[in-house]
């Protein structure tokens, strides 16, 4: 399923590649995330030495107030964000499975291609080497490297694109939060929303494929590798891009195929 609120055309433009992590370069069918919001109840509950249902509320507020649970946690009580990040990260990575159609499909994508999580560069590591799509990134930018300043923020995205000198206008994102799309396309960026069935957030409720997409939202998929596929014959070649110093990839390896399929 996908849809579109504009023309696939404007991704010719497009020199740089953005992804979100959770829920987007995995399906939120997966459960993975779960398993981190679980953790996050804990580690409140354990902290704040509160009972779990107490916990769960303190969480989910700080959540839709600060733009992450570990904004409050830090605002509100001065938690050290590596011990909150090491503890909700360690989950079990087995409900996800190695992914060689996306890493074949974003590695076709010409120019650079970069993950932009609120989470930690490692647990991004970590699930980017599981899914077998590590490779095909030239990096990570991670919650550490906002200062733990969340997107959707004017200031997290500046800190990403001065970070890698990266032109708004010829970048695309890939998220499966809407509000985080905002941003990204007051910047100019091509957005594209990752529909997602684990909803945590009321922004998600109110995107539906039945309905218009709101201005920030340009195109709507729940298939991400076949929306890239999709992107084939629109796209310039690789080798038509500057990528000097990308990731040394030959030109054998960018000759693949792309599907149709959205
Ligand atoms: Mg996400």
């Amino acid at each position: 399923m996908t849809s579109s609120a504009r023309d696939l055309a404007d991704f010719r433009k497009v020199d740089t590649w953005i992804f979100d992590l959770d829920n987007t370069l995995y399906p939120a069918e997966s459960n993975l995330f779960h398993q981190v919001d679980r953790r996050m109840g804990e580690f409140i509950a354990n902290y704040l030495e509160v009972v779990p249902e107490e916990a769960r509320r303190i969480q989910k507020h700080y959540y839709r107030t600060f733009g992450t649970t570990l904004a409050g946690l830090m605002k509100q009580h001065g938690v050290r964000p590596t011990d909150f990040l090491d503890y909700v990260h360690d989950i079990d990575l087995s409900p996800i499975q190695p992914a060689p159609d996306l890493a074949r499909a974003a590695r076709a994508l010409p120019g650079k291609r970069y993950i932009f999580t609120n989470g930690s560069r490692r647990h991004a590591e970590r699930v980017a080497e599981k899914l077998e799509v590590l490779h095909v990134f030239d990096d990570i930018f991670d919650i550490a490297s906002s200062d733990y300043i969340p997107k959707p923020t004017r200031h997290a995205f500046d800190r990403f694109c001065s970070a890698h000198g990266i032109a708004p206008e010829r970048s695309a994102m890939f998220e499966d939060l809407p509000h985080n799309l905002e941003t990204a396309h007051a910047l100019g960026m091509v957005t594209v929303l990752v529909h997602s069935s684990y909803h945590d957030h009321p922004a998600q409720r109110t995107i539906s494929p039945d309905r218009p997409l709101p201005p920030h939202v340009h195109h709507l998929t729940d298939d991400l590798t076949g929306f890239l596929n999709a992107l084939g014959p629109v796209i310039a070649p690789r080798d038509s891009v500057d990528n000097t110093g990308a990731d040394g990839e030959t030109g054998g390896e960018k000759e693949l195929d792309r599907g149709t399929s959205t």
